[in-house]
């Protein structure tokens, strides 16, 4: 599989959303009230929609957005704008009606390869000038087997962000404008001072109290901790500048975790010699559609440091049950 044109659309994507950034901001609720959308996530996603068309026709995708929310919730000279904006990256006339079949290209399809992008993972951070992050991931069988994903606000190359992808099992990373890439692994950091911990920055995301008493059952809570939007978390754990990635819902939560927000940044760390699994260690399952039914939530580390926190929240769980239970 030669991600080579996935690549070049995630460049146009980031492209295209930094350009959204510097001149219009525009957002929408979703209908079903599922976090904020902006006009850049529709036009990311179109663009590395078509290069799928393109490249790899008759593969299945799974994707946020969709080509009916595009239409009904997008006031139309947005839409104008955003088509507008495509064309430019692309350096072509295209048609509102071709954004909108792209958007929907390879949905419902059945394939032995599935593509799922996030076209802005991040959204609350890409508004807020904070991280987000452009994610194409590729599944098989569940399981994610490669991806490619754009980080913008990655501290690297000079603020110009960092393009990660994988290449023959293994995790490269270079900048987003430019063609040069080298190979990254996780870090080989096992000790507990040194450890460097990344979570959510939305407080409705995660939860927070819990994943610090995990921690500290894990004996982890003397590790930094680092608060970062978007999958930019698991690039960092890929490229070894961070070691720990824990997601725990809040204990009220019922939301699911969606399978765009994690398939890309799984394949990644996994090429580079990381685990990323549910919370008992059992690899993160990607056969259920657009939202990973069974997963718990996620241990993403750089695997020196997987069986302690694997012990840590099956602690807190252990404590939770009691206290319900009393
Ligand atoms: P993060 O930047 O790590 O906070 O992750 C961003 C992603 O979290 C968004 O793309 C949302 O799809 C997802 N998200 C929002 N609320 C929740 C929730 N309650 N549980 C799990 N994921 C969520
Ligand atoms: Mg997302």
């Amino acid at each position: 599989m030669n991600l080579e044109p996935i690549k070049t659309a995630a460049r146009q994507a980031a492209a295209l959303c930094s350009t959204v950034q510097k001149r219009h901001f525009v957002t929408s609720q979703k209908a079903d009230n599922d976090g904020p959308v902006t006009i850049a996530d529709y036009g990311a996603q179109a663009l590395i929609a078509n290069a799928i068309k393109s490249n790899f026709p008759g593969d299945a995708v799974l994707a946020e957005e969709t080509g009916e929310q595009f239409v009904g919730l997008v006031p139309a000279e947005q839409r104008a704008k955003v088509v507008a904006l495509i064309g430019e990256v692309l350096g072509r006339r295209v048609s509102e009606s071709d954004v909108v079949s792209w958007l929907d290209y390879g949905k419902d399809v059945q394939a032995d390869r599935t593509w799922v992008i996030d076209p802005i993972d991040g959204t609350k951070g890409f508004i807020a000038m904070r991280h987000y992050a452009i994610a194409i991931g590729v599944l098989r069988g569940g399981q994610a087997v490669g991806g490619v994903m754009a980080c913008p606000g990655y501290p690297a190359y000079n603020g110009g962000g960092a393009l990660l992808w994988t290449e023959n099992d293994t995790c490269m990373i270079g900048p987003i404008a430019g063609f040069s890439g080298r190979q990254v692994r996780v870090s080989a950091i096992q000790d507990v001072q040194r450890v460097r911990v990344l979570e959510s920055v939305e407080k409705s995301h995660a939860g927070f109290e819990r994943m610090l008493r995990a921690r500290m059952l894990a004996g982890l809570d003397a590790a930094p901790v680092e608060r970062l939007d978007s999958m930019e978390k698991y690039a960092r754990i890929a490229a070894g500048d961070a070691e720990l990635y824990l997601r725990l819902p809040n204990l009220k939560s019922t939301r699911a975790h969606s399978t765009w927000d994690h398939a890309a940044g799984a394949a990644l760390v996994r090429a580079a010699g990381g685990l990323a699994t549910d919370i008992d260690g059992s690899p993160l399952d990607f056969s259920s559609g657009r939202t990973m039914a069974r997963t718990r939530g996620m241990i993403v580390s750089n695997g020196r440091i997987h069986a302690q926190m694997i012990e840590g929240v099956r602690a807190l769980l252990e404590e939770e049950a009691e206290t319900a239970s009393s």
